[in-house]
């Protein structure tokens, strides 16, 4: 009772007095959260994971997958297997951990989604609903949900796609994703749950293999250079997209969560772009440190995904509602990609 009475008010009064800014007092009183990432062993996870451990501590992460993660979160940190629909496995970790966020990244992704629509639709959505649930009836404080721009389709217009616009998907993947925003939004106004979303672009980095998506040829590209100097696109010529470089979509995750929740206006989901290229744009990128690069193309079926999707995005409600900037561009993401895969091959 002490305790409570010393945090709850000595804490905050000292701290006027003595002219902290009210975000150093929010941080003083968010210290200890406890942060549940679950789906934690892929692309994302692996990366955003580090991030999170670095802002609340080690022990206060928790990370979570039906599989075990790659050895820097297996080992900062604690990890648990978790299937997310097993519901009252969830509810057990909530509670021996007195979990206050949770980050949902399980997902079956783009490509995936469309060879198994069934497993696709019920795993992105039932994931979402059990989270859900848990703010609603009050254990869970904030909640971090990804969408993505698989949201928009073919009628969709394809430049500079704004914030508000026609949404007709076409893919069990961005048909999970659109249900998914309008969940979100529901369960924040009916319920006043705080959850936080962005519709991704294809993300690249180094550190994880990608899970599947339609934008995935992006991270392949850079490993078939370094090994053998050649790619084979299943993307075709001429097919841009919107991407973003991993740190800046970690960058956008953190900002977004950390804003205050009254600048978060957006409960369905925030666009956020970085930059838009086509497979041959980056190959011209590529040669300019390896210029014997050879591109060919054999698009799949994952090629009537990407023509359903924007070339290129308006993110400017993220940038004024919560301050979104990127900070790589085709060039400095390619940079970066070459010099950390070279170490990681050469080790
Ligand atoms: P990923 O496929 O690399 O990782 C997903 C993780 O979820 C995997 O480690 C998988 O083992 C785990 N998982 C699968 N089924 C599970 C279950 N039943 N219970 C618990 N965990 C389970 O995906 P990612 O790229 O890290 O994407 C994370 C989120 O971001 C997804 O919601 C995805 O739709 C979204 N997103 C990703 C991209 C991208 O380019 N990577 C783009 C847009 C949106």
């Amino acid at each position: 009772m002490t305790k409570l009475i010393y945090k709850l008010f000595l804490i905050p009064f000292l701290a006027i007095f003595v002219g902290l800014k009210p975000f150093n007092m929010l941080s003083y009183m968010q210290e200890k959260d406890v942060v549940l990432v679950i789906g934690s062993s892929g692309q994302i996870g692996t990366e955003l994971v580090v991030r999170l451990r670095e802002i609340y501590g080690d022990s206060n992460v928790v990370a979570s997958d039906i599989k075990d993660a790659a050895p820097e979160v297996m080992e900062s940190g604690p990890f648990e297997i978790l299937d997310i629909m097993d519901r009252s496995k969830l509810n057990e970790l909530v509670a021996k951990y007195k979990v206050t966020q949770i980050y949902l990244l399980a997902a079956l992704l783009s490509a995936t989604a469309e060879q198994h629509i069934e497993l696709g639709w019920n795993l992105n959505m039932r994931s979402l609903s059990h989270v859900l649930d848990l703010a609603r009836h009050g254990h869970i404080k904030k909640i971090y949900w990804p969408s993505s721009i698989a949201v928009f389709g073919p009628t969709t217009p394809s430049l500079n796609t704004p914030q508000y616009t026609v949404m007709e998907p076409n893919t069990v993947y961005g048909i999970s994703k659109q249900a998914g925003e309008r969940w979100c939004e529901y369960y924040h106004n009916r319920f006043n749950v705080d959850v936080r979303s962005i519709r991704y672009p294809g993300l690249i980095g180094w550190k994880a293999a990608p899970g599947g998506g339609t934008t995935d040829y992006a991270v392949h590209i850079f490993h078939e250079a370094i090994k053998n100097n050649a790619y084979e696109s299943f993307l075709d010529k001429g097919t841009t997209l919107p991407m973003m470089y991993m740190p800046d979509a970690i960058d956008a995750t953190v900002s977004l969560m950390e804003a205050p929740a009254e600048n978060v206006k957006i409960r369905s989901s925030y666009n956020v772009a970085g930059i838009s290229f086509d497979p041959e744009e980056l190959a011209a990128e590529i040669r300019k440190h390896m210029p014997n690069f050879e591109l060919t193309y054999k698009p799949d079926y994952r090629q009537a995904i990407a023509n359903s999707w924007p070339a290129s995005i308006d993110d400017s409600h993220a940038r004024k509602d919560w301050g979104w900037q990127h900070k790589y561009d085709l060039a400095a993401f390619t940079e970066d990609m070459f010099v950390n895969l070279k170490k990681k091959y050469n080790q």
